[in-house]
């Protein structure tokens, strides 16, 4: 197979609720759990894989996984040669077969919302627990969190990898469905609870943009998409 060339999907990422991406760091009882920042600027980035994951486990959700880890119930398909496991690559070395055709690029804030957060501070939410007795909060059962506020942008890229025998059409169906799903969700941390709630605007692939119908086709496509083949077995 001849790699073609690559397309590029952009678009904005506006947040319509506060957003943690957390480090995984312990930190000290009270204190707040820290945000993923970039080491140059020391402002809040979305990794590529924040977004990767939860497109894929969305997209499998959805349309289910063809095959898995048995020893872990909650492992990525692994067949090697499902729509999901072409995009997003197999869950294990031994079964892939051709490369993974989508890269996800770690996400930037936009640049009036570089100098907003130069001059605030990342927001603090209180960590309570609902008593069950009582019905009234118990303070400090939980860890409070840093969050990028609501209305910030970021610019988001992922670049597709486009084969000889792919159907650049059908690729783009399945990202818009990837995209459609995760505003119905969300990302990062405490998506639960009212974080993580995002949506996509200026969605531009290949040089084109999506029209307005764009959810609305997803809406209507949601059973039709397992027959969308992303590769001709010409
Ligand atoms: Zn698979």
């Amino acid at each position: 197979m001849k790699l073609k060339e690559h397309a590029q999907l952009v678009a904005t990422l506006r947040l319509k609720s506060g957003l943690h991406i957390g480090t995984g760091e312990k930190v000290e009882r009270g204190e707040p759990l820290h945000v993923i920042e970039s080491m140059r600027t020391r402002l809040p980035y979305i990794p590529g894989s924040s977004l990767k994951g939860k497109m894929r486990c969305l997209l499998e959700l959805s349309y289910g996984r063809k095959e898995r880890d048995p020893k872990d119930d909650g492992s990525p398909c692994w067949c090697g040669r499902c729509q999901i496991c072409l995009l997003f690559g197999s869950g294990s070395t031994k079964q892939t077969f051709e490369p993974t055709r989508l890269i996800f690029r770690d996400c930037y804030l936009t640049e009036p919302f570089v100098t907003l957060l130069e001059k605030i501070e990342l927001e603090e939410k209180p960590g309570v627990r609902i008593d069950r007795e009582t019905g009234k909060a118990a303070k400090g059962a939980l860890f409070p969190m840093k969050r990028v506020p609501e209305g910030c942008e970021f610019k988001i890229e992922i670049s597709v990898r486009i084969f000889d025998k792919d159907d650049k059409e059908a690729i783009k169906e399945w990202l818009a469905m990837g995209l459609f799903l995760i505003e119905q969700d969300a990302i990062g941390g405490s998506g639960t609870r009212g974080s993580g709630y995002v949506e996509f605007d200026d969605i531009n692939f290949d040089g084109v943009a999506f029209g307005e119908e764009w959810r609305k086709n997803c809406k209507k496509n949601k059973d039709e998409l397992l027959n969308t083949q992303i590769k001709s077995e010409k």
